[in-house]
C-alpha cells in the first residue's frame, strides 16, 4: 500500500497544518521527516487535502515545506506480557531506558518498543488444534508477577478462527509466533503474545457491562465508611493545591482493595513526578510482601513535556487497564491530574480555532471527560468471569474554585466526590476529604442510615460551632455543647487517618464495622454532664484512649484493653440513648 505523504504548510506551536496527498484518519499517525529525526504526531482535525496535527515532541526546528509520512496507523498501543511494573511515557515509551539512551535529558524523535523484545514468559496453551476461537478468547497463558496473565486472540480479529497450529508449553519472546488461526475464508493468521490496540477505542470484548454493585476497598475510613467507591467505579478528587491530592492517590495505590493499579501522572510539576517515580518502586505490596511495582504501571507527563503527550497518557493508562480487565482482574487507573489534561485540550482547541466554551475550554469539555470516565465499569467476560476498571481522577482547579468547567463536566459523569478542603488541609486534618460537601453514590460497607446518623451529628457540630464563635461557650447550652464535642470526636477519631502511621495508615473492612459501630453507640448515647468543662474533659480522654486504640493492631490483646477501657469511659457517663438512633439500631439489629 503506498504510503500517504503530506507538506507542512503551517507551525503553530505544537500544532502543524499538513496538506495532504492521499488518505489520512482521524487519529491517525504521521510522523514528520527533519534531517536526522521523525516527530510522531497525531491527526487531530481533517478538512479537504489539509489536516491538522498535534507534535507528541518539541516542535523546535520544524518548518514550513517540511515532509510528512503517515502510518495509516491510529495512535496505539502494545499489549501484551510485560507491561506491570514498567513506567511510560504517554507514547508508551519505557522511560527507564529512555533515559539510560539520551541520559537526563530526553531526546525527541525516539520511540522504544514499550514490550521487551528479548524476555521469555513460559506459554502454557489453553487450547487445541481444531478448536474454534473468536476475539479475546484465551489461547494460553503466561506468569506475570502474580498473575496468569492471558494471551488472547486481538481483539481486533472479526469472526470465528480455527486453530491450525499452537506453541507447545515453552519460554517465548513476546513476538514470537505462538499460534495460526485459520478464518472462515481458508486465510491463515499469525499470532503472537502481543498485539496494538488505538488507544482512543474503548476495548469491549466483554459479554456485558454490569452495574458496580461491590465496594472497592480502599481501607481509608472517610472513604470507606461515608463516600464509598464501587469496584468498575467512577470517582473524583478535586482540590487546590497542595490539598493532598496526590498523597491520598498515593495512599490509595498502596491500600486499594484490587489486583492492578495504573497511575496516570498527567501533567503535574516534575519534581513531583520524579518523587513518585523514586517513591514507588521501594513501597512493599501490603498483600503480597513483594515490591508494589510487580502489580502497578505507571504512566508519567510532566509539565515540562509537551501537551500533546499528557493527553496521549490519560488514553494509553485506560487502555491497558482495559486490556488487564479481559483478564478477569480489577484494575484501578489513578490519574493526576485531569486539569492538566484539559488545559492541553485547551491549548489546541485554541490552536485549532474552535468556538471556545466556558473559560476558553473547548465545546466538548464534557463529552470528552464524560467518554473518558465511561470507559470504566465493571464487565461479565465470554467465560463468565467478572472484570473491572474503576477511574479515579483528581482536578486540580485553579484557586481550588470548584465551579470552574474541569471540575463541573468531572462530577456530571462520575459516581462519587471527595473534595478536598483548603481548611482542613491547613488544619492538617488528612485525609482533607471534606465530610460534608463530598457525596457517593455507591453504597458501602454500612448501613447508609447510620452514616446519616453520623454526618447529621458533623452537620449540627459544625452548626454550632459557627455559633460559637459569635456567642462564645458560655452562651451555648450543654446539649449544644455536647453535641459539637461528639462532632469533633468524630472527625478526629474517625474521619481523620494517619498515614504514615503503620496500623492507621490502612484499616481492613472488618475493623472498619467494628469501630463505627462503637462510634455510633458515642455519638448516640445520652450523658449526665454537669457542666461544658466536664463533657470537654471527657471527650478529651476518650479521644486520646480512641487515637491509641487506632494504633493498635487489630484484635490484640492491647486493642481489647483500649476497647474496653473507652467502653466503660462511656458506660459512666451514659444516662440514656437519643430516640432517633435507637429506631436504627433496632432496624439494623
Ligand atoms: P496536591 O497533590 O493536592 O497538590 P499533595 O498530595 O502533594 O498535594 O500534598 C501536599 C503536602 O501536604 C504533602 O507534601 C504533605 O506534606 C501534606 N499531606 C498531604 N496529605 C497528607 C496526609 N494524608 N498525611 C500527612 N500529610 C499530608
Ligand atoms: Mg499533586
Amino acid at each position: 500500500m503506498a504510503v500517504t505523504t503530506g507538506t507542512i504548510l503551517g507551525v503553530n506551536g505544537n500544532m502543524v497544518s499538513v496538506q495532504v496527498s492521499g488518505n489520512v484518519a482521524l487519529n491517525e499517525v504521521g510522523y514528520i521527516l527533519l534531517e536526522d529525526q521523525r516527530l510522531k504526531s497525531e491527526v487531530i482535525r481533517i478538512t479537504g487535502d489539509m489536516v491538522e496535527m498535534q507534535v507528541f515532541e518539541m516542535t523546535r526546528g520544524i518548518g514550513i515545506g517540511d515532509r510528512v509520512e503517515f502510518s495509516g496507523e491510529l495512535l496505539a498501543v502494545e499489549l501484551g506480557p510485560g507491561l506491570l511494573s514498567q513506567i511510560y511515557d504517554g507514547l508508551q515509551n519505557p522511560l527507564p531506558e529512555l533515559a539510560s539512551q539520551c541520559g537526563f535529558f530526553l531526546q525527541r524523535g525516539i520511540y522504544l518498543n514499550a514490550l521487551d523484545r528479548t524476555t521469555k514468559w513460559e506459554f502454557t496453551p489453553a487450547v487445541s488444534i481444531g478448536d474454534v476461537v473468536s476475539s479475546a478468547d484465551t489461547l494460553g497463558t503466561v506468569p506475570e508477577g502474580i498473575f496468569s496473565h492471558r494471551i488472547m486472540v486481538p481483539f481486533n480479529f472479526k469472526g470465528r478462527f480455527t486453530v491450525v497450529s499452537l506453541a507447545s508449553k515453552g519460554d517465548y519472546t513476546v513476538d514470537t509466533k505462538i499460534a495460526e488461526l485459520k478464518d472462515e475464508n481458508g486465510s491463515i493468521h499469525e499470532v503472537t503474545m502481543m498485539f496494538e490496540w488505538p488507544v482512543k477505542r474503548a476495548i469491549s470484548n466483554y459479554e456485558e457491562r454490569l452495574r458496580p454493585d461491590e465496594q472497592m476497598v480502599t481501607k481509608v475510613r472517610i472513604i470507606d465508611t461515608f463516600l464509598p467507591v464501587a469496584l468498575g467505579g467512577t470517582y473524583c478528587i478535586p482540590g487546590p493545591f497542595g490539598a493532598g491530592k496526590t498523597v491520598l492517590q498515593q495512599v490509595t495505590s498502596r491500600n486499594a482493595e484490587v489486583d492492578i493499579v495504573i497511575v496516570a501522572a498527567c501533567g503535574e510539576r516534575a519534581g513531583e513526578v520524579v518523587e513518585t517515580l523514586k517513591e514507588f518502586p521501594e513501597l512493599i505490596d501490603p498483600r503480597t510482601g513483594r515490591t508494589l511495582m510487580e502489580r502497578t504501571v505507571i504512566i508519567c507527563n510532566t509539565s515540562s513535556m509537551p501537551v500533546a503527550a499528557r493527553e496521549a497518557s490519560v488514553y494509553t493508562a485506560v487502555t491497558i487497564a482495559e486490556y488487564y480487565r479481559q483478564m478477569g482482574l480489577n484494575i484501578l487507573l489513578l490519574a493526576d491530574s485531569t486539569s492538566r489534561w484539559a488545559q492541553a485540550m485547551r491549548e489546541m482547541s485554541g490552536r485549532l480555532e474552535e468556538i471556545p466554551g466556558e473559560e476558553a475550554f473547548p465545546a466538548y469539555l464534557e463529552s470528552v471527560i464524560a467518554s473518558f470516565y465511561e470507559r470504566a465499569g465493571l464487565v461479565r467476560l465470554k467465560d463468565g468471569s467478572k472484570g473491572s476498571v474503576t477511574i479515579g481522577g483528581t482536578v486540580s482547579p485553579a484557586g481550588g474554585n470548584f465551579e470552574e468547567p474541569v471540575t463541573q463536566a468531572t462530577l456530571k459523569v462520575v459516581g462519587a466526590f471527595h473534595g478536598l478542603s483548603r481548611d482542613r488541609a491547613n488544619a492538617r486534618k488528612y485525609p482533607s476529604i471534606h465530610p460534608l460537601d463530598s457525596w457517593s453514590k455507591y453504597g458501602g460497607l454500612i448501613d447508609p442510615q447510620l452514616t446519616q446518623y453520623a454526618r447529621d451529628v458533623l452537620f449540627r457540630g459544625n452548626e454550632i460551632d459557627q455559633m460559637m464563635k459569635v456567642v462564645g461557650e458560655e452562651g451555648t447550652g450543654l446539649d449544644d455543647y455536647t453535641v459539637y464535642q461528639k462532632s469533633e470526636f468524630l472527625d478526629r477519631v474517625y474521619l481523620q487517618q494517619d498515614s504514615f502511621d503503620p496500623v492507621d495508615a490502612s484499616v481492613g473492612v472488618e475493623r472498619q464495622r467494628h469501630v463505627f459501630n462503637l462510634i455510633f453507640d458515642i455519638l448516640a448515647a445520652q450523658y449526665n454532664f454537669a457542666s461544658q468543662r466536664e463533657a470537654r474533659e471527657f471527650f478529651n480522654k476518650l479521644r486520646q484512649n480512641f487515637l491509641d486504640y487506632n494504633g493498635s493492631e487489630w484484635k490484640s490483646d492491647e486493642f481489647e484493653r483500649l476497647e474496653n477501657e473507652i467502653k466503660q469511659m462511656v458506660a459512666e457517663k451514659k444516662n440514656g440513648i437519643d430516640p432517633g438512633a435507637k429506631k436504627l439500631m433496632a432496624v439494623n439489629a
